[in-house]
């Protein structure tokens, strides 16, 4: 088929010699392709390669705890995927014998892994002749076939995998998929791709139509959420308190400074005024009493991908930390904070004060 040749050819000229092009075990590639959604291949690299240095198998990642996890994942963000794929980990390890599924059927069973991880894992490792739609496929594959309907719609999306099945290549999955993939994130680029150079320019029905910069369409979602957080970094004595986020929440099992969420803004004052409501709601008044109060932070706003966090931190010195200390709080030496997962909102406060 002449597209087979076309972007196999192209593919062989431009691909990226990637560590996780260099195996074909299926756990690396797993966490090669969960740890890649979700950011940009320089930036993930780095991460990809310490955790597999921490979890270079599918047993030691079953051992770990998931604080171990996540603190392993700390600044990637979306840590239920860390979540899921120690659940995942786990499961396979004690109820599969440590194998993998070897399917696209049996590794969608596992849980986080979706569609496309498990395309990508099953026509990678075992060549199975299954799509794998990432963001980048399926903008190539919408402007290659001109679909005008919304591809992040679900009338969209079975056209996008309609399209695909109709283009892959039988005999060989595994290439096949690296360099549709390989094409999206390096040449079809998201605006203002080079037609003029494309090898598809031929087949390309949007280039032909004069529609590159309009397709794929998309609906807009909806604009994120605006939540208020005020942290109070408590120190006493070479101490600070740290809580572990509960569920049903952003940053679930995370670690993060005792705080306030407010549903507006609250000026400086306020802030001030929370500070004993926040300890003596949760300790003795006779603890307050050498409180110190010291830097309140500028506001620092933080884009997750449904809300917009908009955070300010307060450093607040006591003679005395509240004993017993209340639940969840956790008195833990400065020395000791790298030991902890927590959001990257707080990681970067916490390293631009020099903790
Ligand atoms: S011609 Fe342009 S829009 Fe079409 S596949 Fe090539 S780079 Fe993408």
């Amino acid at each position: 088929m002449i597209f087979d040749g076309i972007i196999h050819g192209w593919y062989e000229k431009n691909k990226r010699e990637l560590p996780m092009r260099q195996t074909r075990n299926p756990y690396r590639t797993w966490v090669a392709e969960v740890i890649m959604q979700q950011t940009r291949m320089d930036q993930g690299l780095p991460y990809l390669m310490n955790f597999l240095e921490s979890f270079p198998d599918i047993h030691s990642l079953a051992s770990a705890t998931e604080d171990e996890v996540l603190r392993q994942w700390q600044g990637l963000g979306y840590y239920s995927r860390a979540r899921n794929l120690h659940a995942s980990a786990t499961y396979v390890v004690e109820q599969m014998d440590g194998i993998m599924p070897d399917s696209y059927k049996g590794l969608l069973a596992l849980k986080g892994v979706g569609k496309y991880t498990a395309a990508a894992i099953a026509s990678w490792c075992y060549n199975e002749a299954c799509v794998a739609v990432d963001g980048n496929v399926s903008r190539v594959i919408a402007r290659l076939f001109g679909i005008e309907d919304a591809i992040n719609t679900p009338k969209g999306e079975k056209q996008v995998y309609a399209m695909a099945g109709e283009l892959m290549d039988q005999s060989d999955p595994a290439t096949h998929n690296q360099a549709m993939i390989e094409f999206g994130a390096l040449l079809c680029v998201p605006v203002s791709p080079p037609c003029g150079d494309c090898p598809l320019q031929e087949l390309c029905e949007a280039n032909r139509q004069g529609l590159v910069d309009q397709i794929p369409f998309k609906i807009k979602n909806k604009k994120p959420v605006d939540r208020w957080f005020y942290y109070y970094m408590i120190i006493s004595h070479g101490e600070t308190i740290l809580i572990q986020r509960g569920k049903k929440d952003i940053w679930e099992g995370l670690y993060e400074l005792p705080m306030i969420e407010s549903e507006a803004p609250l000026g400086d004052e306020e802030i001030l005024q929370k500070i004993p409501r926040l300890i003596l709601q949760e300790s003795e008044p006779r603890y307050n009493k050498d409180m110190g109060i010291g830097t309140l932070s500028a506001p620092v706003r933080h884009q997750l991908s449904h809300q917009t966090i908009h955070a300010r931190f307060l450093q607040v010195q006591m003679d005395l930390l509240p004993y017993p200390l209340p639940e969840k709080w956790q008195s833990v030496p400065l020395e000791q904070l790298d030991r902890y997962a927590m959001p990257r909102l707080i990681h970067r406060y916490l390293e631009s004060s020099n903790f």
